[in-house]
């Protein structure tokens, strides 16, 4: 029977990392991976989890299964996190995920169940694993415009041509903050025509928010979710916990639906519990509980939230330097979108000759569309870059 497997394409973002870890050169820097590195270039656990943790183990009295969905606790405080007051808590149904990915790969299930023939639409760029999951299950997605590659801002005008055509009960696939891999955003404005785009096409948003608190802030980073929730009769949100609880190994995410129509809460929770018996049976719990710790006690939660804060406002020095180093090394603004976009991403808009340069010259190592990661940078390494992207005429 194995005979008849194929290889499978190996993923670039590892083989850059093999690359990277392979290239003797003392002077080398990382920008490929998706994981937040502090200064020393270390992903360390956060004070608040490691807390939590600890009282976890001398609290802990049994490791018996928990409920389908999760531990319910969780769901409450994730679901606050996410949606705020947007919408009353009796709309919403929860799952807890084996991470972000778990969630996303549960929410294309629960579009296939519920309508087998609806397309989904995805942003071009997006998170290469959004097409790679779609794929393998089979299911129908059409990519829309969204990244401008002259401004290397969001290209909204074709963003919006190209949603006219979603039919209703389609799903469109939406980013809720600093897009992967571009960094590039949408204003509450755009959100808005978003929104009313929906409305008027009876599409489905499903939400896809890894990277809260990365951008603007907590809340700031969840208004584009909160908005559609508030507005669109029917969501899907698949909400990580890896990045904003730098928790990654824990496996931590939660599937969400808002139904306006109250009373399809239960049959949605009793799908959403369906789905985790068909693929694992009980979610992980570890990291669920680590959140729901930290979420639910004040200090914890202060800590967590003042931590994550030093995390966002490293990110954004990190891209005011290099856009300032780069201003001054090239005699013009081409690069102050740097400072402007969000999250741990930019697309820096190099050619793939360009990103090889950077690579075999430099040993700078960044994935081939141009994607950078900002916190593997540090203020040493920044001018480094600054100096390498203007050599390789990017
Ligand atoms: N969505 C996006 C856009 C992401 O970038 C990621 C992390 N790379 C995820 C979802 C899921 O992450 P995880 O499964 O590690 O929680």
């Amino acid at each position: 029977m194995f005979e008849t497997l194929k290889e499978q394409p190996a993923d670039k973002i590892l083989q850059l990392m093999q690359m990277y870890r392979e290239d003797p050169r003392e002077q080398k820097i990382d920008l490929g991976v998706g994981v937040y590195k502090d200064a020393s270039g270390n992903t360390p656990v956060m004070r608040a989890i490691k807390a939590a943790e600890k009282t976890l183990w001398e609290t802990e009295t049994t490791k018996s299964y928990t409920g389908l969905a999760g531990d319910p606790g969780f769901a409450d405080a994730m679901v606050s996190l996410v949606l705020g007051d947007s919408v009353p808590r009796d709309c919403v149904s929860a799952a807890a995920t084996p991470g972000g990915t778990g969630a996303v790969r549960q929410g294309f299930d629960l579009v296939k169940m519920a309508n087998p023939k609806a397309k989904v639409w995805v942003s071009d760029p997006t998170w290469p694993n959004h097409l790679s999951i779609l794929k393998h299950m089979g299911m129908e997605f059409t990519p829309y415009r969204y990244f401008d590659s002259a401004t290397r801002g969001v290209d909204f005008v074709h963003m919006i041509a190209d949603l006219t055509a979603v039919m209703p009960g389609d799903v469109v696939l939406l980013h809720g903050c600093c897009h992967n891999p571009t960094g590039a955003n949408l204003t509450q404005a755009q959100w808005k025509a978003v929104i009313e785009l929906l409305l008027d096409k009876e599409a489905v948003p499903m939400i896809d928010i890894a990277y809260q608190g990365f951008g603007d802030g907590l809340d700031e980073d969840a208004i584009g979710v909160r908005m559609v929730a508030e507005k669109m009769p029917e969501v899907i949100i698949a909400a990580s916990c890896s990045k904003n609880f730098g928790i990654y190994r824990e496996r931590t995410g939660l599937l969400m639906t808002v139904s306006k129509d109250r009373s399809r809460s239960k049959l949605n929770q009793g799908t959403l519990n369906y789905l985790n018996r068909q693929n694992y049976s009980f979610p992980p719990d570890h990291g669920a509980r680590l959140v729901t710790m930290v979420l639910t006690t004040p200090e914890l939660r202060a800590d967590w939230a003042a931590e994550l804060e030093e995390v966002r406002n490293s990110m954004l020095g990190l891209r005011q330097q290099l856009a300032d180093e780069l201003k001054r090394l090239t005699n013009s603004d081409r690069f102050d979108f740097i400072a402007q976009h969000r999250g741990m991403f930019s697309r820096l808009g190099a050619s793939p000759e360009q990103v090889e340069t950077l690579r075999r010259d430099h040993g700078i190592y960044m994935v081939g569309d141009s994607r950078l990661n900002i916190a593997g940078l540090n203020k040493t390494t920044v001018p480094l870059l600054a100096e390498a992207i203007v050599k390789s005429g990017v």
